[in-house]
């Protein structure tokens, strides 16, 4: 048997997305909160570990409507929005459109299941190119397009009169994908959804201290809903994860309140980070801060000698490093490495 010929050629080309455990005492990489709800944990004694999980995760569902002020109708569950992503890929196939760079899993399972991806440059100021997505769009009929917002990498929301042009202009979804919504200062786009069938928008409670649990969601309209629910695995989001996000989601305020510390520590830290002259920051309305230095590589491995772990995503942007938003004190220790980093290097 050969495998590398058994395998499909869209996953034999692929490398497998980097998500490494590397050891460090300051983990700012992987744009996690700094704050979990481990006293929520207490929900899950309960639990009968001989049956499956609600498969329709009904309570996670209602508690989410409640706090959005949508119907649990409109809800479609997933573990992960990663997950959500890759039923929404199966369900509607390509072309898949998305701006670049952005969230590489858009680009990652649409080649796992052999789509056509049709990326577009994000202009100067990171923000959509109206007239390169218009006539992506013209071009290619895409059937899903993916708006990060904010945008991970680069940490802005996209202008929301580019973003309508697109859904109003594309002939297929338009996914507005707003994992870091909680951090940015305006609304968003839920309040949108009843005017427009196409627009769809995921989120995420991996962001807000809830990484462990893997849990991301659907909000759409029920007929787009219903579709994307019969590529959905049964039972794909487990009794724990379910409990305990029911539970955190009884106290919306301890929510809230680690939310906006992070977005109040994210401005300082910005502000702080502006102070080294060698560096250049990007606006961020996320969890997270977008910087370019000279030489990206030399002070990513410089800053994880020094115990800090942040993202090098020079890769995807020419230059750039990538921090989360940790705790106070660990934002004060990324700093104080970050400077003496930099004074080596000039
Ligand atoms: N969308 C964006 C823009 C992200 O940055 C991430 C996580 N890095 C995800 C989706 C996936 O989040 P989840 O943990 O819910 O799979």
């Amino acid at each position: 048997m050969n495998l590398k010929l058994l395998v499909k050629k869209e996953v034999s080309l692929l490398r497998a997305y980097q998500a490494k455990e590397i050891p460090c005492s300051v983990k700012l990489d992987a744009n996690e909160s700094p704050y979990g709800f481990s006293t929520a944990l207490r929900a899950v004694a309960s639990i009968r570990t001989n049956r499956y999980p609600d498969p329709e995760a009904k309570k996670l569902k209602a508690a989410l409507a409640r706090e959005l002020g949508v119907r649990p109708q409109n809800i479609l569950q997933g573990n992960g929005s990663d997950e959500v992503i890759y039923n929404l890929i199966a369900t509607f196939g390509g072309p898949v459109c998305y701006p670049t760079p952005t969230f590489l899993m858009y680009g990652i399972i649409s080649q796992v299941l052999g789509e056509k991806t049709v990326s577009v440059p994000l202009d100067r100021e990171f923000d959509l190119d109206e007239m390169k997505m218009l006539q992506a769009l013209r071009k290619n009929r895409p059937r899903i397009v993916f708006l990060s917002s904010p945008n991970n990498p680069t940490g802005n929301c996209f202008s929301a009169d580019r973003i309508l042009k697109i859904v109003e202009t594309s002939p297929g979804i338009v996914v507005v994908d707003e994992a870091y919504q909680p951090f940015a200062s305006d609304k968003g786009f839920l309040p949108l959804l009843k005017d427009y069938k196409n627009l769809v928008i995921m989120r995420t409670l991996s962001k807000v201290g809830l990484a462990a649990l893997r849990f991301g969601f659907l909000v759409a309209d029920e007929e787009i809903i219903h579709e994307v629910n019969k590529v959905r695995l049964p039972f794909n989001v487990n009794a724990l994860s379910q409990a305990v996000a029911v539970e955190v989601l009884k106290d919306r305020k301890a929510l809230r309140t680690a939310v906006r510390t992070i977005a109040a520590e994210r401005d300082l830290l910005k502000r702080a980070m502006e102070d080294i002259s060698t560096i250049t920051t990007f606006p961020s309305e996320a969890n997270f801060i977008l910087f370019r230095v000279a030489d990206p590589d030399r002070i990513h491995a410089a800053l994880l000698r020094r115990g800090i772990l942040i993202r090098n995503v020079a890769d995807a942007v020419e230059g750039c490093l990538r921090v989360t938003v940790g705790t106070p004190r660990e934002n004060r220790k990324f700093l104080h490495a970050l400077r003496s980093c930099m004074e080596k290097s000039s």
